[in-house]
């Protein structure tokens, strides 16, 4: 039987940076869906489409042949790992997220991957939808003033120039949007552990997931 661990968080709360730390850990195959729904919004982006045209964004998201390799997210061949995180896609990604039929083919897709694999996967819905009889969920939280400094440090290091206050109200405008659309809002799953990491350390958010994962291999051998 394979593993499902699902991790649902708002904007810049670190899921992807300690799901990837896990997932190397157990050996289990890390899946990005954040990423995924960025991938189309470059995509569209690049091809001049708005998310207002809704039956093209579906043309691109099911014309998109996507896969993971370990971190990197390879689209028809093109590593895009670095060209997503950049501002001009999280500004807008929300937007083509709300679609509820690029929903439907992405969602798919997840599932296909976590019928295959032992995965840890993270986003919005993870544990409300995509996996909802996954046996291991977390709500990962902090507070949006600490995720955006740590967003602003991130996208800092890269060279990439930012403001404070606009990875602010990008990432209240974003929760925003993903908690009111009407196609799968983000939500906490009732079943799922909730872990506020505004005072905590990586480290000690690795651990806390770790700990519940070794429990659960542990008590199914
Ligand atoms: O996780 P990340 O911040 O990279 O996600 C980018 C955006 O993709 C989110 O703000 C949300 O609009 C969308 N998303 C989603 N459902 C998911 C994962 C991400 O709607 N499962």
């Amino acid at each position: 039987m394979k593993i499902s661990v699902a991790i649902d968080g708002p904007a810049a709360a670190g899921k992807s940076t300690i799901a990837n730390i896990v997932a190397q850990k157990f050996n289990f195959m890390y899946i990005n869906t954040g990423a995924m729904y960025r991938a189309v919004t470059l995509m569209c982006i690049r091809q001049n489409i708005s998310y207002t045209d809704v039956n093209r964004v579906c043309e691109v998201t099911k014309s998109l042949k996507m896969h993971f390799e370990g971190e990197k997210l390879i689209v028809n061949g093109e590593d895009l790992t670095e060209s997503i995180k950049h501002p001009t896609i999280s500004n807008t990604v929300s937007n083509y997220a709300a679609i509820s039929d690029v929903r439907k083919l992405l969602v798919k897709l997840q599932q296909q991957m976590a019928g295959e694999y032992n995965v840890i996967m993270d986003g919005r819905d993870i544990g409300s939808v995509v996996l909802k009889n996954a046996p291991l969920k977390f709500f990962l939280t902090a507070s949006p003033e600490e995720r955006a400094k740590r967003r602003y440090n991130e996208l800092s290091e890269k060279n990439i120039s930012v403001n404070y206050d606009e990875i602010l109200n990008d990432i209240i405008k974003r929760d925003h949007i993903d908690s009111h659309r009407s196609s799968s809002p983000f939500v906490k799953a009732e079943d799922a552990v909730e872990i506020d990491s505004s005072f905590l350390s990586l480290s000690e958010v690795v651990q806390i997931i770790s700990s519940y994962i070794k429990k659960y291999i542990e008590e199914h051998r």
